[in-house]
């Protein structure tokens, strides 16, 4: 039995056979603006684990020195509050962005849609020509002109996915770890292994899975239709408007039994996840704006306002009013400020150096020949200043101990912790000593005390 029309992906067949799309490429002011967007997030991608910004690379995941750059924010392994407070940003930023703006992130800024769009489509027409042209090759024998083509265009693709591949290896090994792994692979074998399995995944969804990601895969699509309502931005076509649809009269004039749609199928053509969008809000509905571009053009051959698929919401479609205001945006944004207030209120009370005391593993006491009693502490500290440090330690109490060191200076350069390992030694022997405090300085602003417990046989 035949599923009905809008129930079965258009791109598997009545038998589950793929059914593969040779979507038309259009130019227009939106298609324009997306791709100047996607040029501008292909280029940050690409550039921001090899430029610096305050001495880093802008963007590096220093996994071994538990490090993360970020345009110039160092974050430590303590700082996880961060990351805390970013992962709220970007669940309750995605929460209200689709509740707003509908599926904008697919069809604007989604590095599947973005490369696929910009970049792998673009060197596919360049290579094997326009859809029709795509369609007869596929169909062809092989002969040795198809065999170039197509060896071309994977020469190509496989190009594309090993820069992507190698410029996401760099945000984890650094600059000089990736180009290290590119002369020798078995210096750092994870990074390797990362590289040729994201080269492959990629390889294999530019030239084979494509829209099959957005439709099948990607778990956004699935609960994006959870979060958007009839208020939501999306792409839709005015049925009001459009309806009873019709081949256009002499002279382009809308005669008076036919709506604007003229039928031309332009808007399907140019779909890369092949939907008919004058079917309703659809799943497989990527947001790219195509369809938007196709049917203006339309429009304008024929005369006609623009506009009869464009961005609206489906009750603005339905001729009723849509509300910005609504529950789930007065929740997501309050959720979503409070998360931006924690984050910003953190990196202002950010302490640009932080100590603490831990206790050396195996002999935390000793007692000397003489009686005395020696506790050995290791001083760590934390520098997230942007500046080298040096650091004076002395012991403020008590009275009757002291402070040795076999470090005449505790120097700590920026964004790095060192440990300083501390002797505390009571003056005399047989005295009590319950408890010590360090005060750590760096000669400027900074200055912290920090108490410690004595370790004796009557106090362990
Ligand atoms: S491009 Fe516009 S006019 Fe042509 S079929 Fe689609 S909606 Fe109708
Ligand atoms: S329906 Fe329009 S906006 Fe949606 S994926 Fe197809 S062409 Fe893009």
């Amino acid at each position: 039995m035949a599923l009905v029309d809008n129930d079965a992906l258009s791109t598997i067949g009545e038998k589950g056979k793929r059914i593969w799309l040779y979507p038309l490429r259009v130019v227009g002011r939106f298609v324009r603006a997306r791709t100047l967007v996607a040029w501008g997030l292909i280029i940050a991608l690409f550039i921001a684990p090899w430029i610096d910004v305050a001495g880093h690379p802008a963007m590096f995941f220093d996994f071994p020195h538990r490090r993360f750059y970020f345009w110039g924010l160092t974050l430590f392994a303590t700082d996880a509050n961060y990351l805390l407070f970013l992962a709220g940003t970007l669940v309750f930023g995605v929460f209200l962005f689709t509740a707003v703006f509908g599926r904008v992130w697919c069809g604007w800024a989604c590095p599947q849609t973005v490369f696929l769009e910009s970049v792998i489509r673009p060197i596919e027409e360049l290579i094997e020509g326009k859809p029709s042209q795509r369609k007869k090759l596929d169909a062809a024998p092989w002969t040795p002109g198809k065999v170039l083509k197509k060896g071309l265009k994977l020469s190509a693709f496989l190009a594309v996915s090993g820069m992507v591949s190698t410029t996401l290896v760099a945000y984890f090994l650094g600059r000089d770890g990736v180009i290290e792994a590119q002369f020798d692979p078995a210096s750092h074998p994870i990074g390797t292994a990362f590289f040729v399995a994201m080269t492959g995944i990629m390889l294999f969804d530019f030239t084979w899975f494509r829209e099959q990601t957005c439709v099948v895969v990607c778990p956004y699509g699935r609960f994006q239709s959870v979060l958007m309502d009839g208020d939501s931005l999306a792409i839709g076509y005015d049925y009001a408007r459009g309806e009873p649809r019709g081949k256009a009269a002499k002279g382009g004039e809308s005669t008076e039994k036919l709506g604007d749609c003229v039928d031309c199928k332009k808007c399907v053509q140019v779909c890369p996840t092949g939907i008919d969008i004058r079917k309703g809000n659809q799943l497989e509905c990527v947001n790219c704006t195509a369809c938007i571009d196709a049917c203006d053009s339309i429009m304008d051959k024929l005369g006609r306002e623009r506009g009869l698929i464009r961005y609206s919401s489906e009750n603005s479609l339905k001729g009723e009013k849509t509300r910005i205001i609504r529950p789930r945006v007065v929740f997501y944004s309050v959720a979503l400020t409070a998360v931006l207030i924690g984050f910003f209120t953190a990196v202002t009370l950010r302490q640009p150096v932080e100590i603490a005391l831990n206790r050396l593993v195996g002999a935390p006491f000793v007692q000397l020949p003489d009686g005395r009693y020696q506790n050995q502490v290791e001083l760590r500290i934390a520098n997230k200043s942007g500046a080298d440090k040096t650091f004076s330690v002395k012991l403020v109490a008590p009275a009757d101990a002291e402070l040795f060191s076999p470090f005449p200076e505790f120097k700590v350069t920026h964004n790095q912790v060192t440990k300083f390992p501390i002797l505390i030694r009571q003056k005399h022997p047989g005295q009590r000593t319950s408890g010590f405090a360090l005060q750590v300085s760096d000669g400027e602003k900074f200055q912290e005390r920090i108490d410690g417990v004595f370790l004796a046989p009557d106090r362990e």
